[in-house]
Parts: C-alpha cells; sequence; structure tokens
C-alpha cells in the first residue's frame, strides 16, 4: 500500500503526452494478448474501490496472464477479507501483517489473531509491514516494534516479509540487517535509492517494481530498475494505488501489471516475455506457489535470440559466474542432467527461421562440446541462420589444437570473454584450469580474427579490472569490446 483513501488513484506528478508513451490503451487492451504468465506480488483487492466488480477484476487478470496474485493484509479488516479471497480463488495467495500506518491496533490480541490466520496453508508471507514516516499515523517508536514483532513471527513460521519503506530508509535498512537476517522478502513498490536496492540485495532481498517506473519523470526508480539483478526482480501493481501509463490516475488492477513489465523491459533493453519469465519465476520461488521448470533447456529465448545450452562444464571456475549461485539463467533453467547429442539439439531448436541469431551458450563452455557445435551449426547455416559462439577463449588449449579454422563458414560471429587486463588479475578472477590460460585466450582471439567474420571480446566490469587497459588490448588485437555489468546475465 502507497497512498491513502483521499489520493487514491492518483499521483503527485504530472501526467505529459510523453508519458503515454508507446503503451496499448486501455480500450485496446483485449487485444493485447500473448502467451505470458505474469504474477502481480502486490496489490490489495480486499479494498473498497472492488467492491463493485471484484470478480470481474479477477476475471479480466487471467484473462490478461496474471496467473497468480498476492493478495496483502494491511490491517485487520484487510486481512480477514484478503483471506477469505484467497480461500475462493485458487490462484489467489494471501499475506498477513499489519501495515505501520496501524502499527498502533497491533495489541496482543491482534497479534495472536495475525499469528493463528498466517498458519493457513493460503498465506505466503508476513505483510505488510514496515515503516513509514511519511504521514506517521502511528507513531515512530510504535511502527518499529511492530515491524521487528512481526519480523520475529515470520522468521517463526518460516515465511517471508513485504516490507513497506517510505520516508524511513535508514531505519528499514539497519532493522532489517539486525533483525531479519536468515529470512527471505521482498521491499516493495520500491521507490528508495540505488544504495539502498544494493544495500538490500546484498541481503537476498527481492525488490518489487510498481507501476510509476513508466512515468518517465521517475528518473531514480527508473535506473534502479535497470540494475536490479534479474534473480532479485518483482512485479506488482500494488492496485488500486498507482495505476501504469497509459491507466496513470485511474483505479490499478492486477490486470495492468504487463504494463509495468512492459516499461521495465523497455528499461533493461528485454522483452515483456523475458521479464514475465524471469519474475514469475522469482514470484514462485519466494512464495513457494506453483509449478517450477525441473528439466534444464537445451534451446531457450531471450530477447530476439535463440541460445543454446550444451553443456554445463567449463575450464574456468569465475567468481562471477552465475551457475556457483543458481541454475536460472533469466528466468530458464539451464541445470542439465544430460549433455545432448547434436540431434538433440536440433530437435531442441525446431524452426531457427524465427530467431535473429542461434547463440551457443547455456551454463558452461561450449566448445568443450566441439563436434555438437559444428554440427548443429552446419545444420543451421543450410537453414540460413546466423551463428553466434560465447566462449571463454579456451578452445584451442582444450584441443590442444587449433580448432578455429574447423569452425570457418560455420560461425558468423564470436564473443570471447577477455576478463581481465594481465595474466595475474585473469588467474585470480576466473581461475582458469589451464596454465598460462591468459596467453591462451589472447592467442585464441588472435587466430579467431582471420576465420570468424565478427570477433567481439567482452570483459566484465569489476573493482580490480582496468577497463581502460582491457580496451587497448581489444584495439590492439584489432577486435571489438563489450563492457558487460556485473549481475547481469544473459
Ligand atoms: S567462463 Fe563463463 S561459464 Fe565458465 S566459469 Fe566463467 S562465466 Fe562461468
Amino acid at each position: 500500500m502507497a497512498l491513502i483513501s483521499l489520493t487514491i488513484f492518483m499521483d503527485t506528478d504530472n501526467i505529459t503526452v510523453a508519458d503515454l508513451g508507446n503503451y496499448p490503451a486501455t480500450e485496446n487492451f483485449s487485444t493485447y494478448k500473448m502467451n505470458i504468465e505474469l504474477i502481480d506480488s502486490h496489490c490489495h483487492l480486499d479494498m473498497e474501490p472492488f467492491d463493485n466488480d471484484r470478480d470481474e477484476v479477477i476475471k479480466r487478470a487471467k484473462e490478461n496472464g496474471v496467473g497468480y496474485i498476492i493478495n496483502i493484509g494491511s490491517d485487520r479488516e484487510g486481512n480477514i477479507k484478503s483471506l477469505a479471497i484467497a480461500e475462493k480463488c485458487a490462484h489467489i495467495y494471501s499475506t498477513i501483517g499489519i501495515h505501520p500506518h496501524d502499527a498502533k491496533t497491533l495489541d496482543d490480541k491482534l497479534y495472536n489473531e495475525l499469528k493463528a490466520w498466517a498458519k493457513n496453508p493460503k498465506v505466503v508471507a508476513i505483510g505488510e509491514i514496515g515503516l513509514d514516516y511519511h504521514y506517521m499515523h502511528s507513531a515512530k517508536d510504535i511502527q518499529i516494534a511492530a515491524f521487528k514483532r512481526q519480523i520475529a513471527l515470520a522468521k517463526e513460521l518460516a515465511l517471508p516479509i513485504t516490507v513497506h519503506s517510505r520516508e524511513a530508509e535508514d531505519d528499514t535498512l539497519d532493522i532489517l540487517e539486525r533483525y531479519a537476517k536468515g529470512i527471505r522478502g521482498i521491499l516493495h513498490c520500491f521507490s528508495g535509492s540505488v544504495d539502498m536496492a544494493k544495500k538490500v540485495i546484498d541481503m537476498g532481498f527481492y525488490i518489487s517494481i510498481a507501476g510509476p517506473v513508466s512515468f518517465k519523470k521517475a528518473e531514480a526508480l527508473r535506473e534502479a530498475a535497470k540494475m536490479i539483478p534479474d534473480e532479485n526482480l518483482l512485479i506488482e501493481t500494488d492496485a488500486p494505488y498507482l495505476s501504469p501509463v497509459p491507466n496513470r490516475g485511474k483505479r490499478n488492477e492486477p490486470s495492468y501489471v504487463r504494463y509495468t513489465a512492459q516499461a521495465i523491459a523497455d528499461l533493461r533493453g528485454v522483452t515483456l516475455e523475458d521479464i514475465a519469465r524471469i519474475t514469475t519465476l522469482n514470484a514462485k520461488s519466494l512464495f513457494k506457489i506453483g509449478e517450477i521448470p525441473k528439466n534444464g533447456a537445451i534451446a531457450y529465448r531471450i530477447r530476439d535470440s535463440l541460445y543454446l545450452n550444451i553443456t554445463n562444464r567449463c575450464t574456468n571456475r569465475c567468481g562471477f559466474c552465475v551457475r556457483f549461485h543458481t541454475s536460472f539463467v533469466k528466468g530458464h533453467n539451464l541445470h542439465l542432467e544430460n549433455e545432448p547429442s547434436a540431434q538433440e539439439v536440433i530437435n531442441a531448436i525446431g524452426d531457427p527461421s524465427p530467431y535473429k541469431e542461434i547463440v551457443f551458450c547455456g551454463l558452461g563452455e561450449p566448445l568443450m562440446k566441439l563436434d555438437v557445435v559444428k554440427e548443429v551449426s552446419k545444420w543451421l547455416k543450410s537453414k540460413g541462420s546466423k551463428v553466434r559462439i560465447n566462449t571463454n577463449g579456451h578452445g584451442n588449449m582444450i584441443y590442444k589444437r587449433n580448432i578455429l579454422p574447423e569452425l570457418e563458414g560455420l560461425v558468423d560471429s564470436m564473443s570471447i570473454s577477455l576478463d581481465a587486463d594481465d595474466k595475474e588479475k585473469y588467474n585470480k578472477v576466473c581461475k582458469p584450469d589451464f596454465k598460462d590460460s591468459f596467453e591462451g585466450v589472447i592467442s585464441f582471439i588472435r587466430e579467431a580474427r582471420q576465420y570468424i567474420p565478427a570477433v567481439t571480446v567482452t570483459v566484465v566490469k569489476l573493482p580490480d579490472i582496468d577497463i581502460e587497459k582491457c580496451k587497448k588490448i581489444a584495439e590492439d588485437l584489432g577486435v571489438g569490446i563489450r563492457i558487460r555489468s556485473y549481475n547481469v546475465v544473459g
């Protein structure tokens, strides 16, 4: 819950024509459907603005790809109604909690009621709890006490927390750092600084982005929405509040969560489908609802390219590598039980024609499976596809021969991880299996230039790495360079 009653559907900035952007108009909403699943991780269907058409709102959400809704309890009556809605609808879950505005109502009797309600199987979190120093409907010390008490309840019941923080950044962080260790949670309707986002991400929390991210003037929020790692990102409506463009100023509802998802996708340079997959996986994992893909994908789509995951093995152990803390990339499970044959990869691709390019990448080093790369690339070239390999540049060290002539005519472009400006740093960052790997990678890049039409090196932005020196190395080798942000994968 972000704003209170009198300003119920309005926010403070002015609506500009530019805000209306390229989003489909509300009237055309029913035609704006895709085969995606979204989860509204925070809304208030229990509130009075939905009393006249709650069932239609729920139906409209479902028709527009909202697979699950998390309805948030915020005061005593709201908790009771929220639970009733969740019990009536299989795809709606509830949280239980007392909002900081109502912290003064949290006496022992209400606390015991919350505890009993929270044991209902449809309850997936404690919230919304937190601090709101904007209105001060409850005194500061009472808010703090209620926040701590409800965090303790979440710990006792092994539930995550949904946190509201408004104009209370320092105290919120302090309390989370001291009292919420070991539990998972969400900072909902994020409106804090990039610095705050980094701190809660370091604590393993999710950050949920709401409609204001679609407002062109919400620059700080839009910056934060760009930098949140995929695995920490959630989306919400906070309905009935904070409607995204193009419905800004009107009552919000869960079906509008896709506008927020689209705004985030545009900011992050991915598709609505990518954001839906990423945030839906995160919400399912956090709230322990729905199905999470159990089998690793061989072929997986990101943006308008198809990526191939043919091995989980690698000859590096890079400190920043995603495979050491998750099997998921952009919401795709890439954990392979078995390495696929070339024919299995071709079967997984199906028709390659819709894709801009086909990229050997995955959760490992693709050139460890050179035969598969060659056979699949040959087939892809026969279909007219563009082929790229993302590699650590160890191919010639793995096979103890120059493999690049074998890829000539099969591969259009190659992206090679340089990742350091000297040998010592390379060994520290990448922990390679081979001695003299840095020299090996440089030699691989030099050779690649002769056989592959487009070669680029990549460097992950890390504190110890001299990016200018890396640029100079790339320039001397005559190849392009792409600087990657730490925590952005895929
Ligand atoms: S080279 Fe790539 S796959 Fe291998 S450890 Fe490094 S980041 Fe991970």
